[in-house]
């Protein structure tokens, strides 16, 4: 009897939205406090600083009212300014995608594009920048999420900034499941957000902004106010003094309240360690199988997701779609260049435990077989349970 569509998904091990922790939950119910009581706009700026310390950046974050695409337009609309020419480095659909709001903002956008199973050179920036010193601004995104493919943000940030440019990261689906940070990459904008490894719904944005992004984006008349857009209008609402420029997502930012202690309290250290290890004891079950992962190289796959390549003739959708029917289970689809092509396996927030990697084997070896692929789904078992007890005895 294979299980009903109609029915939520026993399990959903997606790349994001991810399933978000009880305590997140449990938090996004509690009471909806009025924004200008002052118990409200203390815990506004305790939230503020709670993020500050898990981010471990040099000033308070924003914490915008709409997921990281919001964070990310926003970035572009204050920090470019109509002379700026940029450099957009394009590893996956994301970083190519940050490239076309960057070109509705710059006077000339320059890309570095590289096939979207591998990694950007930071050789390959250094010597760009070198021969197009006009360049001032350079976008990267850390973890493209529809590949999942790391780019080595912090080489890339020292590059940047020997070039005396400003780098924009998009760390949303690496940040709180690695040891990423703006500090580590010199990043001047760094955005991220609570909905993918913090665990949260998708609802706000994180970001850190260095002291050279806030002159710049000071500088540049261009740079929205009294919008949704705008970076300026939150610089100090964090303040208990301050006012707010309209009204916080109060329930959310209880819920990311939440998480942050969570994160805080295991331990930064430890959260990455269980994506790491859930990671590794996918991939081990996946190759046992006789599958290919998607990156040219382990090195540059994400500890957050693993990219499943699809045997020659499969499309993803159909085995999507089996997995969910036969199992339950619910896994992300590649986007847009990546579609079909691939199967993502999220390991975020919740779902970054070793066991769910056991599950996501046998899910995807199941859904393989019944389409007729040649897998071992009892070797991927035994290698990801392997993985699993080495990691343990470690
Ligand atoms: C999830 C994600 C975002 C947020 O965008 P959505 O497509 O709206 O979820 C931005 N950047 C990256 C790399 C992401 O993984």
């Amino acid at each position: 009897m294979k299980y009903p569509e109609t029915k939520p998904p026993v399990f959903t091990l997606t790349a994001g939205p991810v399933d978000a922790y009880p305590e997140v939950l449990r938090a996004l119910g509690t009471t909806v406090l009025y924004d200008y009581d002052p118990a409200f706009q203390a815990f506004f700026e305790d939230l503020t600083l709670k993020a500050q310390e898990a981010l471990g950046c040099d000033l308070p974050p924003l914490i915008l009212q709409g997921e990281p695409v919001l964070a990310l337009e926003g970035a572009a609309a204050s920090l470019i300014a109509r002379d700026d020419v940029v450099l957009n480095l394009a590893s996956g659909v994301y970083g190519k995608g940050f490239g076309y709001w960057a070109a509705r903002y710059a006077k000339k956008v320059e890309e570095i594009e590289v096939p979207y199973n591998t990694a950007i050179d930071p050789e390959q920036v250094r010597a760009f920048l070198k021969e197009h010193p006009e360049v001032k601004i350079v976008c990267v995104c850390n973890h493209d999420t529809p590949s999942g493919t790391l780019n080595d943000i912090d080489a890339i940030g020292a590059v940047v900034a020997e070039a005396g440019a400003l780098l924009l990261v998009d760390a949303v689906s690496s940040w709180a499941g690695m040891p990423t940070s703006p500090t580590s990459s010199q990043a001047a904008i760094y955005v991220t957000g609570p909905n993918k490894c913090l665990g949260c719904p998708p609802s706000l944005s994180l970001v850190a902004v260095s002291e050279a992004a806030w002159a710049k984006i000071e500088a540049n008349p261009d740079a929205p106010f009294a919008s949704m857009l705008s970076f300026t209008d939150w610089k100090n609402a964090w303040k208990k003094t301050e006012p707010f420029p309209f009204t916080p997502s109060v329930a959310e930012l209880n819920g990311l309240s939440a998480a942050l202690d969570r994160y805080l309290e295991e331990g930064p250290e430890a959260v990455w360690k269980r994506h790491a290890v859930t990671a590794k004891v996918c991939r081990e079950g996946i190759k046992a199988m006789g599958i290919d992962l998607w990156p040219v190289s382990e090195d540059i796959a994400s500890p957050t997701a693993t990219a499943v390549k699809m045997p020659d003739g499969i499309d993803a959708g159909p085995v999507l779609a089996e997995a969910r029917a036969r199992y339950g289970i619910s896994m992300s689809a590649g986007r847009a260049e990546t579609l079909g092509k691939l199967i993502r396996i999220g390991h975020m927030g919740p779902t970054a435990q070793p066991a769910y990697a056991l599950l996501a084997v046998a899910a995807m070896g199941g859904a393989l077989k019944a389409l007729g692929a040649k897998v071992d789904v009892a070797a991927g078992l035994a290698a990801a349970q392997a993985a699993w007890d080495a990691a343990i005895e470690e």
